[in-house]
């Protein structure tokens, strides 16, 4: 160990991804210089879209996986504008901010749009989706977030898909928070558009997002006009995976690192991963309910790398962001509608000793706040909003 006692010996990361990654994945990106047209570099797509393919729990012939450069949100784009036709109509089922995301880019793109909101927190309702298939014979597809990042909540992805299926509507799911670590299979839950990214609980670095779909969905892309230039679907995988070239300069070094860390999370196995991550949720929540702190969700409700918790102590979360990554600790604000709440996440390599290690800090942070307010050292404040 190096580093000052008692601190951790790197910044350690508790917020949503970008995660600590293994440092296989870290000496990856050190790789040689290359050049993204020869056919070593041009084979890595592949190689990373059948390694992403299979933890989606596709088949390689009957699935395929389209990169994208950019973060979560360019693949989620590049699905809501690429696979909705003209005539089409998009159901958005939102109960938090992702949800609402997905609406806003439909809206961007002039999308005829359902909202199917529910509330942030508030468990979808199965029936009240059925009833608005039903009611509603335009609708063409379906998009919902697997894991709401916002507030923690796990939604229902295998029922929710069971039931679109029955309708013959299309599935769209955003898994960029869940892919990796919670139960999802592509087949099993009929999801055709499948969205994920590489720094979340695939535990690579930031850079690169992807789409896995049936390839039959993929081949039918091409009567859907295109939206977009760079963020088309069916372009892109036409390139990509029909040709083995792609379209535009994908970021080499950050896809040489989700090789590496597609290998190390197909050696450990989803079910593995989500053992792991809820080995260390759960001390996390122990930690926290042992003082007394409330938690956002009912543990059903609850996914497996996220905490939500209430503020407590009177302490802003600026005060205690600031204190903790003081001790070498990052944590993570909520968006606008949960004011008072503050999230950690238990994605990527976190060990029991670095819960162990926050919790200690958490102590030192919260217990001079706690005190009377004449003993309080004056803190200064940031402008701390997080506007994600
Ligand atoms: C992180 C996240 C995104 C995408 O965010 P980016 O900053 O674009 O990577 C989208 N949806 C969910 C559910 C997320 O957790």
């Amino acid at each position: 160990m190096t580093g000052t006692p008692g601190r951790p010996d790197r910044v350690v990361l508790m917020n949503p991804g970008p995660v600590n990654v293994h440092d296989r994945v870290r000496a990856a990106l050190a790789g040689p210089d290359e050049c993204h047209r020869e056919p070593e570099s041009q084979a890595l797509l592949g190689t990373v879209g059948g390694k992403v393919t299979k933890v989606c729990g596709g088949g390689l012939d009957s699935h395929a996986t389209v990169l994208f450069t950019g973060s979560g949100t360019a693949a989620l784009e590049a699905v809501v504008s690429s696979v909705v036709p003209a005539g089409g109509r998009l159901l958005v089922i939102d109960n938090g901010h992702y949800g609402e995301r997905l609406l806003r880019i439909s809206n961007v793109h002039g999308i005829a749009s359902v909202r199917l909101e529910f509330g942030w927190a508030t468990p979808l309702d199965l029936d009240a989706v059925d009833h608005a298939l039903s009611a509603d014979a335009g609708i063409t597809h379906v998009a919902v977030v697997h894991h709401e990042t916002s507030t923690g909540m796990l939604n229902p992805l295998r029922e929710l898909g069971a039931l679109v299926a029955r309708h013959g509507r299309s599935l769209i799911v955003d898994a960029i928070s869940s892919l990796g670590a919670e139960d999802l299979d592509v087949v099993r839950d009929h999801v055709d558009w499948c969205v994920g990214t590489a720094n979340k609980c695939l535990e690579g670095m930031p850079g690169i997002s992807f789409v896995c779909a049936p390839r039959e969905r993929l081949e039918g892309l091409a009567d859907v006009a295109a939206r977009t230039f760079y963020l088309d679907l069916s372009a892109n995988y036409r390139a990509q995976v029909l040709k083995g070239s792609p379209q535009f300069t994908p970021a080499v070094q950050v896809l040489r690192a989700l090789d590496a860390a597609l290998d190390l999370a197909l050696a450990e196995g989803v079910p593995a991963r989500t053992a792991r991550y809820a080995a260390r949720a759960a001390e996390i929540r122990a930690g926290l309910e042992v003082r007394g702190i409330e938690l956002l969700l009912p543990p059903e409700q609850r996914a497996g790398s996220i905490t939500n918790a209430h503020l407590s102590n009177g302490m802003t979360y600026d005060e205690l962001h600031d204190g903790l990554k003081e001790h070498g600790y990052v944590i993570y604000a909520t968006q606008e509608k949960s004011a008072g709440v503050f999230r950690l996440a238990n994605m990527g390599q976190l060990t029991s000793d670095d819960i162990a290690g926050f919790f200690r800090a958490f102590d030192e942070v919260v217990a001079p706040v706690s005190a009377p307010a004449s003993l309080i050292p004056a803190v200064e404040k940031r402008d701390g909003a997080v506007s994600r």
